[in-house]
């Protein structure tokens, strides 16, 4: 898995598709910057998701808004007071660590040993063994499994509690050691808010602070009777918006899968009290069910019900996906009450209320919302695409299998050679091709190297012209996954390429 993962960093950087941010200055932590093909990538997903959830549903309707908000938004939703991250600091590095990560990471060692029993087993008794009673039966691994069972129902405890005396009598009990010094002098676990503040203002005595947006939701709530009245929308209706969101991750790893700078997806739905429930189902299966149209495999996505909510939420559930280091969330979905536009109501002293023409009466409407990361949704494509194949001459091609519909270019024209004309008919073709979709041009070294290099690239078609292309206006068009080759007219790629990539 590891390796998996280091394979999916370097190609995502060979292949332009995302770089490290400032990398001359030897990179600013967690943050990333997409290159070529990764903002084509990128673009394409956002693309996906604005068609299915704004195009295709008559009763949702998308803003932009924002990035600075007016100070008070952020008092009213809570973020203030309560978007923190526990802290400790090691008194003798005076290296300053997550705690939840720190018993995340001791109880991932455990796992791994448990992997590694496994592993040597496997070895020993060959096809005679059988994991699951290994694991029921083999007194260490049992053991560690108990004690991983027992940290993690500590963990989400005291998460859950904000206890955080629970969280620094974890790591003495466990012994954890600082990963800098080794020592295990800690100090007070202090809470840690997420939000970057910046000001407003030329001088020192006039300014405001405000803050970078840590989600996108909220500029969605404050404009709720703006949208409603000006669109004339009638409950239940939904309000959709992308953009920037920033948080002052203390540990930022996993490359893109948590950055300071990322991007959202998020859409509010707006329905009479008392039916959030039905709606929050509906939306729990609506969303999986686009993951699944990309075809990534139904065997990498899960539903995690939350047990415990946040104060805002009457329920909550995530959609994990089998990323190169296991299921984690890639986008949640909330039922989140009334919660955002009372606070709003009452910070502001305006009315947020919605009038109900069948009810005759006025309320102030619940909210469902569906939100995922872009980013996290552009690693989870591009790392499951990602895949080393081994070919009936023994050997192996490396191959970016993107769903065609999100693939930064959709085809690749080659000419054979630099000569005999060839050239000129493979960039009529690109201009005819150029209106519909993304084209590249490519005619350096031999065209099996070519056709490497747009498989890795995750180019779902390569269109070879060569000499009898001059004659019967036909090319060849091979397809990335199958590698199959078909000699086609010119005539017909556009509607042979639309058939793979148009949704
Ligand atoms: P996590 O538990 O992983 O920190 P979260 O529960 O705080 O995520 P939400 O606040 O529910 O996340 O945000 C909704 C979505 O935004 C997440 O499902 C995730 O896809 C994305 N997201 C949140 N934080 C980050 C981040 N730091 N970098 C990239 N994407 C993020």
């Amino acid at each position: 898995q590891e390796d998996q993962f280091k394979k999916v960093l370097s190609h995502a950087k060979e292949y332009g598709y995302v770089f490290q941010s400032s990398e001359i200055y030897d990179g600013l932590s967690a943050v990333y910057d997409y290159a070529q093909n990764g903002v084509e990538l990128k673009k394409n997903i956002r693309d996906y998701w604005w068609k299915a959830m704004v195009q295709m549903h008559e009763n949702i309707v998308g803003i932009d808004a924002a990035i600075l908000m007016h100070p008070t938004t952020w008092k009213a939703s809570g973020h203030v007071d309560a978007f923190n991250d526990p802290l400790i600091d090691n008194k003798d590095s005076k290296k300053r660590y997550r705690a939840d990560v720190l018993v995340e990471d001791f109880r991932e060692k455990i796992n791994q040993k448990i992997q590694k029993d496994i592993t040597k087993a496997k070895k020993r008794f060959g096809d005679d063994f059988n994991e699951d009673e290994f694991r029921a039966t083999n007194q260490n691994v049992v053991r560690r499994q108990k004690q991983i069972d027992e940290i993690s129902a500590e963990l989400t405890r005291v998460q859950e509690e904000s206890d955080l005396e629970g969280f620094r009598n974890l790591i003495l009990d466990l012994g954890i050691v600082c990963p800098v010094s080794g020592s295990k002098n800690w100090t007070e676990v202090k809470q840690f808010n997420l939000m970057f503040g910046t000001k407003i203002g030329a001088s020192a005595e006039n300014s405001t602070q405000v803050y970078l947006r840590p989600e996108t939701a909220q500029g969605i709530f404050v404009n709720f009777l703006n949208v409603q009245k000006t669109g004339r929308m009638k409950i239940p209706f939904g309000i959709a918006q992308t953009g920037k969101a920033f948080r002052n991750e203390i540990v930022a790893r996993q490359f893109i899968f948590r950055m300071r700078e990322f991007e959202q997806m998020e859409m509010q739905f707006f329905v009479k009290p008392g039916t959030q429930k039905e709606w929050y189902e509906n939306w729990k299966q609506t969303r999986l069910k686009w993951h699944l149209s990309l075809g990534m495999g139904q065997e990498n996505y899960r539903f995690h019900d939350h047990d415990k909510l946040a104060h805002y939420a009457d329920a909550a559930a995530d959609i994990e996906f089998n990323f190169p280091f296991g299921f984690k969330e890639l986008e949640g979905i909330h039922s989140r009450t009334d919660f955002d536009l009372k606070a709003h109501e009452e910070y502001s002293g305006k009315k947020l209320q919605y009038f109900d023409h069948t009810e005759n009466k006025s309320y102030v409407p619940y909210v469902v919302e569906t939100s995922i990361g872009l980013d996290r949704m552009f690693l989870a494509v591009f790392s499951n695409s990602l895949q080393e194949e081994a070919l009936e001459n023994g050997t192996t091609r490396t191959v970016l299998k993107l769903p065609a519909v999100l693939a930064p270019f959709k085809a690749a024209v080659l000419p054979l050679v630099k000569k005999d004309g060839l050239p000129e008919v493979a960039k009529q073709i690109m201009e005819d091709l150029k209106w519909d979709f993304n084209v590249f041009y490519d005619e350096k070294d031999a065209v099996g190297k070519r056709y490497r290099r747009q498989d890795a690239a995750g180019t779902p078609f390569c269109i070879t012209v060569d000499h009898d292309s001059l004659e019967d206006n036909s090319v060849t068009i091979r397809h990335r996954d199958t590698m199959e080759q078909k000699r086609v007219k010119i005539s017909d790629l556009k509607e042979i390429i639309k058939a793979e990539v148009d949704v």
